[in-house]
């Protein structure tokens, strides 16, 4: 191919290949353990699969409506109901998505003009700020800070001004796996109360909470609820994470403009996989046993962590553990995490990606190890990790 002729100015000319990517591809290379990107190395529960194949067999391989299949639709209201106690109408309340990502970047496109101001707690997905990016928002970044991540309230009230739009929050939160209290949620609402700030609620680790917490939703909060996209993705909770399908549950105004801008991104969403989640939720065992099946995991890397120098921080959700290295080493965390790629063998991600300018100091030299894997992976993880 020759080259491209003309001038090129990045719309993101900050942003490179996502971590991600980076990372997962150079456990390939070195044939790495990767417990680098968030994905399960376990396979999918069978009957789904099944179910899926069922419905292809069946003929449900057209496209589904724009806003989600209506079964599907309908399903996940019936769960943010049972769950949350949170009443959304399938019809105009809830919208599926080809994963949390798409959910998410849709959202912010739907509500951010060019010059408005969306609030971001870092250390955050590396999605939320491209996204802001590209529909001509600025982002303000506030931090959370070690070891307990808790949102600093009164400098989010600071933050608030007339430019605000939205505000972004995540919990159970990636990468630090902390999560919220109710005494955050009401922080929120009464940072926004008498605004119109909107929310942007990533809660795709919803079905991952760890020692009897239970997920406070801000679906279930009504005054955070009525300003609020939530987002939920089946990738995280059925292990199912290359399927990218996720929603949206969000009041009427706000959906009405989210899927105007869905419907020009992905349209919708593939038929047989929504028609067979739609079956698959309607047994709540499929998620109930979710949190004690991830903290079996949890608990067996953090015993294998033990016999090494690095030092897990909390971990209360997701199925991301955070490592200190402090002490040992101190290499920039990327430097540290692609060495450990190459030499032995177990990728990570560099926490330092979650930032747009990286903190430094004792208390950041950290890498975010995933732990959805399957016990001997994490056990051979363990061992290569203890020659460090
Ligand atoms: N959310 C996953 C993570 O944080 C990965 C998503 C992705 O690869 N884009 O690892």
């Amino acid at each position: 191919m020759p080259t491209y002729p003309g001038a090129l100015a990045s719309r993101l000319p900050d942003v490179g290949t996502t971590i991600f990517a980076v990372m997962s591809r150079l456990a390939a290379e070195h044939g790495a353990l990767n417990l680098s990107q968030g994905f399960p190395d376990f396979s999918a529960p069978p009957a789904l699969c099944e179910l899926v194949a069922r419905h292809m067999r069946a003929g449900a391989n057209q496209y589904a409506p724009m806003a989600g299949a209506a079964p599907l639709r309908e399903a996940i209201a019936a769960k943010a109901e049972a769950v949350h106690g949170a009443r959304y109408d399938p019809e105009h309340e809830v919208t599926v998505t080809a994963g949390g990502t798409q959910a998410i970047f849709t959202a912010i496109t739907a509500l951010v003009h060019p010059g408005d101001e969306v609030i971001i707690l870092e250390p955050a997905y590396d999605s939320y700020a491209p996204a802001v990016e590209l529909a001509g928002g600025r982002v303000v970044r506030l931090q959370l800070e070690p070891p307990g991540w808790r949102p600093p309230w009164p400098a989010v009230r600071a933050a608030i001004g007339p430019r605000t739009r939205l505000i972004v929050v995540n919990s159970p939160h990636n990468p630090t796996g902390s999560t919220w209290e109710a005494a955050d949620l009401e922080a929120l609402a009464g940072a926004v109360r008498g605004t119109d700030v909107a929310i942007v609620s990533d809660e795709v680790y919803e079905h991952i909470v760890y020692d009897g917490r239970r997920h406070l939703s801000l679906s279930g909060h009504p005054g955070l609820a009525a300003r609020s996209f939530v987002v939920g993705s089946f990738g995280k909770t059925f292990h199912v994470t290359g399927w990218k399908v996720g929603y949206v549950l969000a009041p009427r105004e706000l959906t009405a403009e989210l899927r105007k801008v869905h419907q020009f991104v992905v349209f919708t969403v593939n038929t047989p996989i929504q028609l067979a989640l739609a079956e698959w939720l309607a047994d709540p065992g499929t998620w109930r046993d979710l949190p004690a099946f991830y903290q079996e995991k949890r608990d067996r890397f953090r015993a294998g962590l033990a016999a090494t120098r690095l030092r897990p921080l909390p971990c209360a959700g997701t199925y991301f553990q955070l490592v200190s290295y402090d002490g040992l080493s101190d290499e920039p965390d990327r430097a540290l995490a692609e060495r450990l790629t190459r030499e032995l063998g177990v990728a990570s991600i560099p926490v330092s990606a979650f930032y747009r300018e990286p903190p430094t100091g004792p208390a950041h030299r950290l890498l975010r190890f995933c732990f959805a894997k399957g016990a001997d992976t994490l056990e051979q993880a363990c061992a290569r990790l203890a020659r460090l």
